[in-house]
């Protein structure tokens, strides 16, 4: 690896299990309230989990490559460390779950199986507003080794503020899971709406890829790498703009230094992430490039393979041609964030402001977000009407009624 800059490893090597532990005892009675709400929980989210498989809805696995990703179950896993570590090894991103109490969240529905944990729809019963909880097996964190990355994901999501970032709520832990609150975003994520809408006109295109440069832009200049930019960690808020969420894969890296972990999602993968580094910052533009290429053409500029060997070398025979329909400034963008060579890619805020295919586009974030995006937003009162009453008819019986309980009870 002959990149200047450092070779830290990322994965953050596991806190031991065992050694010095802390003074911290949760009250008896609210570890013993938690351990009957986490296995109602727990019930619950194995029912949604299946009803969600049974509907097909589940979308392209996020990939860290070495590693198979195991379902969501705690109960045959491992020896869990003494409880005191258990809490404290999550601390201080995750903070013990106040008081009974003081927050009272009802699970409304299921929204996802991401690929670490469940994403439910839930109401806050105090603030009466309804916000999206990642809810993530502790006992997950520590099988996969990423403890350092899942503690990474919060406080870079706490350092975040940007309109199309989506912020961090709230993050807490019970005694088996961790808690990572968010905003609900109702108009969903960018994916469903490609899948429903196949291709999207250029005027479209312009507009989300202005707020992803801005986006993209704001973090490399925090020194943050996303990692997994991809249409499903790409929300829509009510107005039809985009959030930029999931920052599980994200980690900070410092101008000048490289990385060398193969992770993201297989398809969006730069050629220089696949091939294990060294890699910077311009392999988010790599992948805001695959996305705008299937958001214009409605498939993928290279097939998905079984493994990033594979994928490596469907991307280096550089098989994808960029249709002549699409205009000359839109090949020209693709191209340009296409590139094999980090160093010749499209990188900088300036490469996109003066480029041929943003002529006459405002990157002032304010500016953009005052003009409502009536394309989504017209698809989404389509889809309120004939949807609505369908998505909650389809869950499965087990999960209603623990879900008509005040959380924690
Ligand atoms: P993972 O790390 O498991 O991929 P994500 O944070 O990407 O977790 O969440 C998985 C999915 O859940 C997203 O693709 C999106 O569809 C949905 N989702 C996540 N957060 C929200 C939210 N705040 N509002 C609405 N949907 C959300
Ligand atoms: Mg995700």
């Amino acid at each position: 690896m002959g990149a200047a800059g450092s070779s830290e490893p990322e994965q953050g090597a596991l806190a031991p299990l065992k050694g010095p532990g802390t003074n911290f005892l949760p009250d008896a009675s609210r570890a013993r309230n938690w351990k009957s709400f986490l296995s109602t929980v727990g019930g619950a989210l194995l029912g949604l989990e299946k009803a969600l498989v049974a509907q097909n809805h589940l979308k392209q696995e996020q990939v860290v490559v070495m590693e198979k990703m195991p379902q969501l179950m705690e109960k045959e896993v491992m020896e869990w460390p003494p409880l005191p570590q258990f809490i404290s090894l999550f601390l201080p991103e995750f903070p013990v779950q106040p008081l009974v109490g003081q927050r009272q969240l009802k699970i409304l529905g299921f929204v996802a199986k991401g690929s670490f944990g469940t994403v439910l729809k839930v109401l806050d019963c105090r603030q009466e507003k309804v916000f999206a909880v990642k809810v993530v097996p502790k006992v997950e964190v520590l099988r996969r080794d990423s403890l350092k990355q899942c503690k990474e994901e919060v406080s870079i999501q706490k350092q975040v503020r940007h309109p199309f970032v989506h912020c961090l709520g709230d993050s807490w832990q019970g005694q088996h899971h961790l808690f990572i609150m968010c905003t609900y975003c109702s108009t969903g994520d960018l994916y469903t709406l490609w899948k429903s809408v196949g291709r999207f006109a250029e005027a479209v295109i312009r507009l989300f890829a202005t707020e992803l440069v801005l986006v993209l832009g704001y973090l490399h200049n925090l020194g943050i790498v996303h990692r997994d930019v991809k249409m499903e960690n790409i929300l829509l808020d009510e107005r039809g703009h985009l959030k930029l969420t999931d920052f599980g894969l994200s980690r900070h890296l410092p101008w000048g230094k490289r990385a060398y972990t193969i992770c993201g999602t297989l398809q969006y993968m730069a050629p220089e992430v696949l091939s294990g580094g060294p890699y910077a910052h311009s392999a988010d533009w790599w992948s805001m490039g695959v996305l705008l290429f299937a958001l214009a053409n409605g498939k993928f500029p290279v097939a998905p393979e079984k493994d990033h060997v594979t994928m490596l070398e469907s991307v280096k025979r550089c098989s994808y041609s960029i249709p002549f329909t699409l205009s000359l400034g839109l090949r020209l963008l693709l191209s340009e964030l296409l590139c094999q060579d980090p160093l010749r890619r499209l990188r900088y805020p300036h490469h996109f402001r003066g480029h041929l295919f943003f002529r006459g586009m405002t990157f002032d974030a304010e500016m953009l977000q005052k003009q409502p995006v009536d394309f989504v937003l017209g698809l989404r009162r389509a889809k309120e009407t004939t949807l609505d009453s369908a998505v909650f008819s389809d869950f499965d019986c087990d999960l209603i009624s623990p879900l008509s309980h005040p959380w924690p009870s």
